[in-house]
């Protein structure tokens, strides 16, 4: 069944509700969704037959490529077997290979015990749960705050978006969630007092570069900082990877950059290279062990979802980990990293309407600039979101933060493909904000 392009626009526009979305901008007359039919490699090609990069990985998930042979063939293997099964009372083969092969990678830092659920946002809850139950569990139930940071994002169920520090998204909601203490930076651990110090059951950040606050970074140190506070004052360290985890940064985790391991590891997007939704949140042994005890002494983690260690979603992180191995995919990033300095370099930092470019591996962050005022542009008027617009006739699809524009790709992306992304940011700048 073929359902015409116009069909499906209408149809999209009358009954599906998009995350993030002004609605009423969506279906206004003037808007033509783009319908996405089929991926290869860095690109898609939407219903028209006109083919783009990649350029944010399709929301940071994507890692090998869409349609990789060795994935795609992963699931289709695992399709043939069974698609679902509970891991409530049973368990399954993916499940288990890429419970070992997670607790494998997360040995040198103890993370030896690895708890399934479905995305970046659950894999979030679940640490967080985690450690305030350890701390019921020790006899420091006083340990209950939550330590987060300005900026940061760690997902939209109430309990993640209530560490969340981006007002236009979290403050909405704030009283809903974890009872909180939201810092601006490393250095305002040193200014806590005893007690508070004493209150603090875990402390939580995304590594090396807040994505959601628009690819921001920390200043160096900063994880290594919060990890020897966290050791001086025993909270755990909980250690948001869904968005750098798996290359993104240049090393598998981001973490490693600072030679710092987590108490808690909260793995999600690229874990199955962008194919499934599953996450995984990677904890010590002491941290299990607190968990252990007579049925009637309600030591249990009461916590899962209907879809936890779902086999076809392990089978595609289980062959995400291989294609790592087997095409050494680590050794292959620094060329490209550096084609992407250079070109951002060399096409946007002179523009006028360009102020700073940020980059953390094969992530960055360019901040648009009124090339009259040298100021910001009046949020209100998406400038951002107008740039990615015009760069889609240039052959790139990307999504903006607010004036940031981000280039996110796929790590499989060539060369070649970094210079057109590029390329296509600028002619979209000069376009949409003419110096
Ligand atoms: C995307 C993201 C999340 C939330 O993940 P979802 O899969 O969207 O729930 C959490 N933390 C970080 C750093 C993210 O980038």
């Amino acid at each position: 069944m073929k359902t015409d392009p116009p069909t499906l626009r209408a149809w999209d526009k009358a009954h599906f509700w998009h995350p993030f979305t002004q609605m009423r901008d969506w279906t206004a007359p003037g808007h033509d969704p783009l319908v996405i039919v089929s991926g290869e490699g860095a690109t898609l090609t939407d219903a028209e037959g006109h083919t783009y990069l990649d350029g944010n990985a399709s929301i940071w998930t994507n890692v090998h490529g869409h349609r990789h042979p060795a994935i795609d063939e992963a699931i289709r293997e695992q399709l043939d077997r069974i698609a679902h099964c509970s891991a409530l009372g049973f368990t399954n083969e993916p499940a288990i290979h890429l419970a070992k092969e997670l607790a494998t990678l997360g040995a040198p830092g103890g993370l030896s015990k690895v708890f399934f659920s479905d995305d970046g946002s659950t894999a979030i809850e679940c640490a967080c749960k985690m450690a305030l139950q350890y701390w019921q569990h020790a006899g420091a139930p006083q340990r209950r705050v939550l330590i987060a940071f300005d900026g940061a994002y760690h997902g939209d169920t109430a309990g993640a978006a209530s560490l969340g520090g981006i007002g236009t998204f979290h403050e909405r909601f704030r009283r809903w969630g974890y009872e909180c203490l939201h810092l601006a930076s490393a250095d305002d651990l040193d200014r806590l007092d005893a007690g508070t110090r004493q209150s603090i059951a875990a402390a939580i950040i995304e590594p090396l570069i807040q994505g959601a606050a628009g690819m921001r970074l920390w200043p160096a140190g900063t994880l290594r900082r919060l990890r020897e506070w966290c050791d001086a004052t025993g909270a755990f360290l909980i250690a948001d990877e869904v968005m750098t985890g798996f290359g993104r940064t240049g090393t598998l985790f981001a973490c490693e950059k600072e030679g710092v391991w987590p108490d808690l590891l909260c793995l999600a997007k690229g874990l199955t290279s962008g194919y499934l939704p599953l996450a995984a949140t990677l904890a010590t042994e002491r941290l299990y062990e607190a968990f252990l005890g007579e049925y009637g002494e309600l030591r249990t983690f009461f916590y899962g979802h209907s879809y936890c260690g779902n086999p076809l979603g392990c089978a595609a992180a289980l062959a995400n980990l291989r294609v790592f191995r087997d095409e050494d995919i680590l050794a292959s990033l620094p060329p490209r990293i550096e084609a992407l300095a250079w070109y951002l370099r060399a096409e946007l930092s002179p523009l006028p309407q360009v102020g700073e470019i940020r980059q953390c591996g094969l992530i960055a962050g360019i901040d648009l600039l009124n090339p009259t005022t040298g100021f910001p542009f009046p949020w209100q008027e998406q400038t951002g979101a107008r740039v990615c617009l015009a760069a889609r006739r240039h052959g790139l699809l990307t999504r903006p933060i607010g004036d940031t524009l981000v280039l996110m790709p796929p790590l499989c992306i060539s060369q070649e493909q970094i210079a057109s992304a590029v390329t296509a940011l600028r002619h979209a700048i000069a376009e949409t904000c003419p110096a």
